[in-house]
């Protein structure tokens, strides 16, 4: 009798012989997987390595069965989102899947924001953003799962608000999950020794349980692979160069109508008018310091990528450039200053009254929101 596995993407059950069915995995695969701790099923392996999206209407099977095990749960639901990701953070439906249970929004990787930033600002947008899903986070917070910054504040909640429910961590890939997790285990002595020698009867590979005081109990659910997050476009090496990794320092802009900002090749803000007697608006962008920004004329813009995306404008560059999908226009009328967001890369502050586009890669979200600082 063999146990039944499961992909550590997506959650769907593992099986080696259908290949166009949800879970497939080659047998030679499954053999790597298992030696190496990493089991994906073929769809989710070749989105993370070859940036191959299949379509996500095979994903909803795989986030029903996940997703309706936490329905069914008396729990306290950890929902974990990246604050320069929200959109490519969210797990569709999830709110359709909460039922009763509680929410704590956790919006991780707080050690990147600027000082000058306040912190209570982007606590409401996030909570905002959640009930636009149509999520009411019982408590929203920020933390950094990297450097442990608040973690106790949020063990301090997750113990006022658990009950007596167990409680359950969820997040897409990506947004740090993993990280927490182990900050947390780290705070539990000895139990990092428990996971590994006592897992849980019935327990599968798709979720793991870790003790939580006498009965109750922690338990980290798959990463739900989301296509349109930018890491999913971009290397790991990549990603080091544009997604923020340490704390942000602001760039300021003084730029006349039609002038254009590139992001290394991912990412592109025109500045396309404004209605103001000065020749020039301040802009301030804030993105991963090492992420060059180049500044030339609108009128010139498409033709200056073409000709340097690659090499003047990186990264990326060779293959990874591409299989970026084509930058898209987003145009936006901000009536207050306000932050022109690039989600999963940082946001541009403009002031009110300019007309302005922000560029992203087919299907990363660009929107606007009032300005954090
Ligand atoms: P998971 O897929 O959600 O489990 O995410 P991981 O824990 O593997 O983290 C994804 C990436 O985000 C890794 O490169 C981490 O180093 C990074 N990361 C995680 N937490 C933080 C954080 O608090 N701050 C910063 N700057 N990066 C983080």
């Amino acid at each position: 009798e063999t146990e039944d596995l499961y992909c550590i993407g997506c959650g769907a059950k593992i099986q080696t012989t259908t290949p166009d069915a949800l879970g497939y995995t080659p047998q030679s695969a499954l053999k790597k997987g298992l030696a190496n701790g990493e089991l994906y099923c073929q769809r989710c392996f070749r989105l993370r390595h070859y940036n191959e999206i299949m379509p996500v209407s095979l994903t909803d099977d795989d986030f029903r069965r996940l997703l309706s095990q936490i329905r069914e749960a008396n729990a306290l639901i950890v929902y974990v989102v990246d604050i320069f990701d929200f959109n490519g953070s969210m797990i569709p439906g999830l709110h359709r899947f909460v039922g009763e249970n509680p929410v704590l929004l956790v919006g991780n990787k707080e050690d990147v924001l600027p000082r000058s930033l306040k912190r209570p600002k982007l606590t409401d947008w996030l909570r905002q953003q959640a009930n636009l899903n149509g999520l009411r986070p019982v408590a929203t917070t920020l933390l950094s799962a990297k450097n442990g910054h608040d973690v106790d504040d949020l063990l301090q909640l997750i113990d006022h608000y658990r009950g007596n429910r167990d409680v359950y961590v969820v997040g897409v890939t990506n947004v740090g999950k993993s990280t927490l997790i182990n900050r947390i285990l780290k705070r539990n002595t000895g139990v990092a020794d428990l996971i590994t020698t006592s897992r849980f009867p019935g327990t599968t590979l798709d979720k793991i349980e870790i003790p939580l005081g006498e009965d109750h109990v922690l338990v980290d659910t798959p990463g739900i692979i989301h296509p349109e997050q930018m890491a999913h476009f971009l290397t790991a090496d990549t990603l080091k160069y544009v997604a923020p990794q340490k704390e942000i320092k602001p760039r300021i802009y003084q730029l006349q109508p039609e002038q254009t900002l590139f992001f290394g090749a991912v990412a592109r803000f025109d500045l396309i008018s404004a209605k103001t007697t000065a020749k020039t608006s301040g802009v301030t962008a804030y993105f991963e310091n090492n992420l060059m920004i180049h500044r030339t004329k609108l009128v010139n813009a498409d033709s200056f990528y073409d000709r340097h995306a690659g090499e003047l404008l990186a990264p990326p560059s060779g293959a990874d450039l591409a299989k970026l999908p084509a930058l898209t226009r987003h145009e936006f009328h901000p009536t207050e200053k306000s932050d022109l967001v690039i989600e999963g890369l940082g946001w541009i502050t403009v002031p009110a009254n300019v007309t302005v586009a922000g560029w992203a890669p087919a299907g990363v979200s660009v929107l606007l929101r009032r300005a954090m600082i």
